[in-house]
């Protein structure tokens, strides 16, 4: 019996659904470089443009030297090192929690925390449009799993009344990272200490942005760590390094390190990722220009988009996506936009619900408004071009085309 992968390969590609990587020569920033080309990218999650900055670079290099590179062991065996540990303690002191630790990633982390605290006799409320680790974790649990309408806090309050379940964990994402919106987390917690449940909120893209300082949602509507209990943050994003934490009460933080399986059961992260770390959490707290900087390249997008009658969401995060609806045209614009060197991805099904593609379009304080007048001129051009096409009854993607001979005959 054969596998009949390239069946299944060649039915996505005639979706226009396929994916494909491409290869940097070059650090994150405005410019990257792809193939020896120059582009202007509008697509990573490095929010304040910390991802190359020479301050957290040098920390990284300095940190080798007392710590070498690699983690060497979990946290639990010898893997824990004092930078580690710093990491940790700035972290909760940030987040206003009693404590904080550190995962590999952030999809660890969401796996790791939801199926530490729920077990089959507990539920588990996820908004529909978590971030595909919070709703993984959610069914690893075991808890039984519903998702409720987007941001819709009346059909979790039904929901919420029906259950009988021992534990109850309402789960959102803070800024929705395919839409850029903000989860309405004052009235979630509300709901949460009516039905003695508790609120976890995965704010992978507030973090830095949203705040006065940085910290993100839970900062921005003024959230004390009993109004919300579990707080996730990645390092990836508007950090610019690697890894993610969760930050909270001592007793969730002790239940993570004995039970959270994909703490216990993995290398703790390079100890110099930690080091380098503690630099961009001060330079995030720190640097308030960085945030003042996005907000006015938002709102100077958002003029010019208005202007041009692109269709925007209604996002005011570095997030901004421009919905386009069919998967083949937000293919398309994608491709016409990088024809201009300017490089922004098109999101697609499975990642969004069919029929919602988008160019996902991210801002970082990197970027400067002369960049933002490149995109839009971009976008003004590609617009133009593919809105004559009709691509209602095309039988396939035309317009990318395969990338080797043999592998999909
Ligand atoms: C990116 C992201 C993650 C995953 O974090 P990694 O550290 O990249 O694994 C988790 N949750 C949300 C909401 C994210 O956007």
């Amino acid at each position: 019996m054969s596998f009949n992968l390239e069946q299944d390969l060649e039915a996505r590609y005639a979706a226009g659904l396929y994916r494909r990587r491409k290869t940097l020569d070059s650090p994150q920033g405005p410019e990257v470089i792809i193939n020896g080309q120059h582009y202007l990218a509008f697509c990573s999650n490095d929010y304040l443009g910390l991802a190359n900055h020479p301050d957290v670079i040098a920390s990284f290099r300095q940190a080798t030297d007392n710590y070498g590179l690699g983690g060497g062991a979990s946290h639990l065996v010898v893997g824990h090192s004092r930078a580690h540990h710093q990491l940790e303690e700035e972290l909760a002191e940030f987040t206003g929690r009693e404590r904080a630790l550190l995962f590999s990633n952030g999809y660890m982390a969401n796996l790791g925390i939801i199926s530490a605290l729920l077990g089959k006799q507990d539920a588990v409320f996820q908004d529909r449009l978590n971030h595909a680790s919070l709703l993984d974790a959610g069914q690893l649990s075991g808890a039984r799993f519903q998702r409720y309408l987007h941001n819709d806090v009346d059909n979790l309050n039904n929901r919420l009344q029906k259950t009988s379940a021992r534990r109850k964990l309402i789960v959102t994402d803070g800024v929705f990272s395919m839409d850029g919106d903000v989860a309405p987390v004052k009235a979630l917690s509300d709901l949460a200490e009516q039905y003695q449940a508790w609120l976890m909120v995965d704010d992978a893209h507030g973090f830095g942005f949203l705040g006065e300082t940085g910290g993100g949602v839970a900062e921005a509507y003024g959230l004390s760590q009993k109004e919300l209990p579990v707080l996730v943050g990645t390092l990836g994003k508007a950090f610019g390094t690697s890894g993610a934490f969760v930050a909270g009460s001592d007793a969730l933080i002790e239940t993570l390190i004995q039970f959270a399986r994909t703490y216990i059961y993995t290398t703790s992260m390079p100890p110099a990722v930690a080091s380098a770390t503690r630099t961009s959490l001060l330079l995030l707290q720190e640097q308030h220009w960085r945030r003042e900087h996005l907000q006015s390249l938002i709102q100077y997008f958002r003029f010019g988009c208005e202007q041009l009658g692109l269709p925007l969401m209604p996002s005011q995060t570095p997030i901004q996506p421009l919905l386009i609806g069919c998967e083949r045209r937000a293919m398309e614009m994608s491709k016409r936009l990088s024809e201009q060197g300017i490089l922004v991805t098109a999101i697609r099904p499975p990642t969004v619900p069919k029929g919602s593609s988008r160019l996902r379009i991210t801002f970082s304080a990197s970027h400067e408004l002369h960049h933002v007048d490149r995109l839009l001129d971009a976008l003004k051009m590609a617009a133009q071009s593919v809105g004559t096409v009709d691509f209602s009854d095309e039988p396939a993607v035309l317009t990318d085309s395969l990338p080797m001979t043999g592998v999909l005959s």
